[in-house]
């Protein structure tokens, strides 16, 4: 009697073992019930008119791959057009502006900078981490100060080298002490050499004084500022360089030693390079004067940024290793049109870019166009979760394989915000 009764609880003690182990897997860490590991890389900016012909040139090969082994479209952005800071937070959410709360990089009555805790809606990497899945942020707009994840977070404003008279705020990383690991990977401006802008702009094709003096007057005078402009713009490609290549550092060094379940990379250099140096590319439609020396050496900045990009792209994938790769941006770029002020919103084009390459979703195929708001809920999907009714996007359904809807049933929540 005794005996079985030992082993009536041995089998209870191995039974609720395995149910652990089950919910465990369940909740998961690669199970199939989560779509296994995700890398998600925002490019902001990413336009595919521009990617075209780099593509046909065969010049952005990881991309390439990505779009024949997976399946893309046009992603459409929020209208009226709204800053990149708010279109990032409607990925993160699947939410509008109204339910998520960032309108900005600055709030437009206090002028002070928006921070992550102005965020009224809940991210997909807070609901998936929530459910027990390990999540590494890296960048994101406005993430600053770094939330709890179950994870880390690398927030936006570690770019920024530290000044004397400006300090960097508290809280650039989650855990905090995450930051003194990181630290030594910050690439600031001056560490980017001659060589380094090399790739990126002709200094040599720069007009002569000589070749100046010959010109008409008002021609000279425009060849003038470029050339005063010239150190000016190439310390921006530092800058724009410099930011991407601490976060592309950050992001090796923790998928390397810190690897999680889902990795989010936001890389910001395609739109500042597109920002600074579009008219450059295209001196006869933007509305203003653009200088021969200007349009000589930067000709070319902006294509080869998307090769920089791609080569990024590249080594994140190497380094994250198998998984679903998800490739997005939140806008497209059109530069500034005659009349318009050039900068900001005035330049970016309605229409991003959508890739997505793993086994739950379907082969080398272009789908119709989607929007910003469907990222979430997509990701969601992916991971088998249920998706908000108070979610703005829904689910990129003709993306799945259909064995995957079929195994992983599309599923509904009133909400995952939390009311208190
Ligand atoms: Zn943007």
């Amino acid at each position: 009697m005794n005996l079985q009764r030992r082993h009536v609880r041995l089998f209870a003690a191995v039974l609720t073992a395995a149910l652990i182990a089950g919910v465990v897997a369940g909740c998961g860490q690669r199970g199939p019930e989560t779509g296994g590991r995700i890398l998600l890389i925002g490019i902001d900016s990413a336009d595919w008119d521009i990617i075209g012909p780099l593509v046909e040139e065969e010049k952005l090969p990881n991309l390439t791959a990505l779009v024949e082994s997976g399946v893309s479209c046009d992603l459409h952005s929020l209208e009226p057009k709204q800053k990149s800071p708010t279109i990032w937070a409607t990925i993160a959410t699947g939410k509008l502006p109204d339910k998520h709360g960032i309108t900005d990089f600055m709030d437009p009555l206090t002028k002070k900078i928006l921070t992550s805790n102005v965020r009224t809606a809940r991210t997909f990497w807070d609901i998936i981490g929530e459910r027990g899945m390990t999540v590494t942020v890296i960048g994101w707009l406005v993430s600053w100060p770094a939330e709890v994840v179950n994870g880390y977070m690398v927030t936006d404003y570690f770019r920024y080298s530290p000044k004397p008279d400006r300090p960097l705020p508290k809280h650039l990383t989650y855990p905090d002490d995450l930051r003194d690991e990181v630290e030594l990977l910050r690439v600031v401006s001056e560490d980017i050499t001659e060589e380094d802008l090399d790739r990126f702009i002709d200094l040599d094709a720069a007009m002569t004084a000589d070749e100046a003096q010959r010109l008409p007057i008002e021609q000279m005078f425009v060849e003038m500022r470029g050339m005063s402009e010239l150190e000016q713009l190439a310390n921006s490609l530092r800058d724009i360089l410099a930011g991407d290549r601490t976060f592309l550092s950050v992001a090796r060094h923790l998928m390397r030693n810190r690897p999680t379940d889902v990795s989010i990379v936001y890389l910001r250099g395609v739109d500042s390079a597109s920002h600074k140096f579009w008219a450059a590319a295209h001196p006869g439609e933007v509305g203003f004067a653009v200088s021969r020396t200007e349009s000589r050496v930067f000709g070319s900045t902006v294509a080869r940024y998307y090769e920089y990009a791609d080569e990024m792209l590249g080594v994140l994938i190497d380094e994250f290793g198998d998984g679903t790769v998800i490739v997005c941006s939140d806008h497209g770029f059109e530069g500034p049109k005659p009349g318009q002020t050039p900068g900001g919103i005035n330049d970016h084009g309605p229409i991003g870019i959508l890739v997505m390459s793993g086994d739950a979703f379907k082969n080398g195929v272009r789908i119709p166009e989607r929007s910003v708001r469907d990222v979430t809920p997509t990701i969601l999907a992916l991971c088998g979760l249920p998706v908000g009714d108070d979610m703005d996007g829904s689910v990129i359904e003709d993306a799945f394989e259909p064995d995957f809807l079929r195994s992983h049933p599309l599923r509904r929540v009133p909400t995952y915000e939390r009311t208190e």
